[in-house]
């Protein structure tokens, strides 16, 4: 569902960021990105949200080019691919449920929420997602009130809201304790199975990322240098 064909990165300073990057992604599957600060974990993850314009090499997500991509078909394509990240980026002083709905309407949302004119099912699929990840008791509770967990969940509640493609995932559980940390972790797996969605999740934590994930992708300095199940993974990575 989603390809790397030769994707490299170089920034206008000259860093090298990604060199000859070759990946395929299944549906259903749960990719960590593992390897050392400057690795290029980020990079290939805003190489894929377009975040970045990568320097050379093809990314297609189903039957769309996404290096071709501008505008409107860009933002539109974008909407696709859940974001989930490591400091939250929840609007503090909206609710649980207007930081879901939020994601699912963009910019005009942004609008909206303060007009409190949500669509029907999209407020259905928000209380729906909200029970899957145990928030059903802090709806109406503002985001600024929230643990770092349950920030997490409504995060993961938003990203799965605009029906994506696949996540991509930086490093989900940075801020949180170690216990939270495999709660979320187990949480995006299930979900992961669940709507056979694929999922590049960046996290430094080695042994999280194999108990968790499916498929284990090393990168140093820019280039992969293991790419296999967590049970090959050995530590000369
Ligand atoms: P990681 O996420 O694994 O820490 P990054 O993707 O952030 O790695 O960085 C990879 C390399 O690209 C590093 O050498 C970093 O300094 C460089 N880099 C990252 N972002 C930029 C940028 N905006 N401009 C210039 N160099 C960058
Ligand atoms: P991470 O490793 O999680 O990407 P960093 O602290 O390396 O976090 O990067 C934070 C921000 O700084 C990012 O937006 C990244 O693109 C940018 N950045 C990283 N390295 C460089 C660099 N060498 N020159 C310019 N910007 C950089």
């Amino acid at each position: 569902m989603l390809t790397l064909s030769g994707v490299d990165k170089r920034y206008p300073t000259g860093d090298r960021a990604l060199t000859n990057i070759d990946l395929t992604l299944p549906k259903g599957q749960v990719m960590a990105l593992i390897g050392p600060s400057g690795a290029g974990k980020s990079t290939l993850i805003r190489c894929v949200n377009r975040l970045v314009e990568p320097t050379q090499g093809s990314i297609r997500l189903e039957d769309t080019e996404l290096t071709k991509l501008s505008g409107h078909r860009l933002r539109h394509t974008r909407r696709s691919m859940g974001m989930i990240f490591q400091e939250y980026a929840l609007v503090d002083r909206l609710t649980v449920m207007e930081n879901v709905l939020s994601g699912q309407l963009g910019y005009v949302g942004f609008w909206r929420s303060f007009l409190r004119r949500y669509p029907q099912e999209a407020v259905v699929e928000a209380f729906r997602l909200l029970e899957r990840v145990g928030l059903t008791h802090a709806l109406d509770k503002r985001a600024d009130a929230l643990s770092g967990g349950q920030r997490q969940r409504v995060g993961i509640a938003r990203a799965l809201l605009q029906s994506p493609k696949l996540l991509l995932v930086d490093e989900p559980t940075a801020s949180l304790d170690p216990k939270t940390s495999r709660q979320i972790m187990r949480l995006i797996r299930e979900l992961c199975a669940e709507r056979e969605l694929g999922a590049i999740i960046n996290i430094h934590d080695v042994a999280l990322a194999q108990q968790f994930a499916d498929r284990i992708v090393g990168l140093r300095t820019g280039e992969i240098v293991f790419d296999g199940p967590p049970s090959e993974l050995t530590n000369e990575i």
